[in-house]
């Protein structure tokens, strides 16, 4: 199993930002775990172009390799820039833009047939935990979002409570081990031994104060961090957090 940092940036970020990516390279060493950086699609270029231990990773693509999509950027076109990573199906892309998992499917296997590694992305809102809903929302949205080929070489997946981004609300420890159990059950079930080794991440209001806690949770295999990835002083303790789990 693979631990996994990842930094999602969202719409933040310029070229100054860079020198924050920088920084986190600097702090790390071999003992560390893999670290991602998800910038604006502005800065994948000048992101790769830093080197180093981190990669880069864009935050969504299109489902076509190709066409008349204004605005949109392919798998292929991100792979073109030197990221490996696509982050699929984030929330606020299933909000935002009416995503629905059969989109997001799609995505993904655009993203695997670019050589990307797709971070697809699942979680339940308030409404639906305090329905008492939230492994059936997550079992559909796995079932529908995963593609049936994913493998730990070209898939992550991370749980992020829509409730705990940005946010500043954590689920408690108990509820992030029930979520990340059932999703390996879940991945087990449906792609075999190999699930054993996709790395699962939480994602919501991880910071380097609860970091040690969340990655003490079994099947917890890093995070998916958003407005704490944005400096080297917030993100790098999550890091060596995830070093020592
Ligand atoms: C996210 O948007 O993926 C996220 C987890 O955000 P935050 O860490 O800011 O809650």
């Amino acid at each position: 199993m693979r631990k996994l940092a990842a930094g999602n940036w969202k719409m933040n970020g310029t070229r100054a930002s860079l020198s924050e990516v920088k920084a986190i390279n600097a702090e790390l060493d071999d003992t560390d775990p893999a670290v991602v950086i998800c910038p604006p699609v502005s800065l994948l270029i000048p992101a790769c172009d830093i080197g180093g231990k981190i990669g880069i990773g864009a935050q969504d693509c299109h489902m076509a390799s190709s066409g008349a999509h204004t605005g949109d950027i392919s798998a292929n076109q991100i792979a073109d820039t030197g990221a490996t990573y696509v982050i699929i199906g984030h929330s606020e892309r299933r909000t935002d833009h009416g995503e629905t998992s059969d989109m997001i499917k799609a995505k993904a296997q655009a993203a695997h047939k670019a050589g990307l590694i797709a971070i697809v992305c699942i979680g339940e809102t308030l409404a639906e935990r305090e329905a008492g809903e939230t492994l059936n929302v997550l079992g559909q949205q796995m079932s529908g979002s995963i593609p049936d080929v994913a493998t730990s070489q070209n898939t992550v997946i991370a749980y992020e409570p829509i409730w705990a981004i940005g946010t500043g609300l954590v689920p408690t420890l108990d509820q992030i081990d029930e979520a990340h159990r059932f999703m390996r059950a879940e991945l087990l079930t449906t792609l075999g031994a190999d699930a054993q080794n996709i790395s699962l991440l939480y994602g919501g209001s991880v910071k380097g104060s609860n970091a040690d806690d969340i990655f003490s949770v079994a099947d917890v295999d890093g995070a998916l961090v958003g407005g704490a990835s944005l400096s080297a002083h917030d993100f790098v303790p999550i890091i060596k957090a995830l070093s020592r789990a």
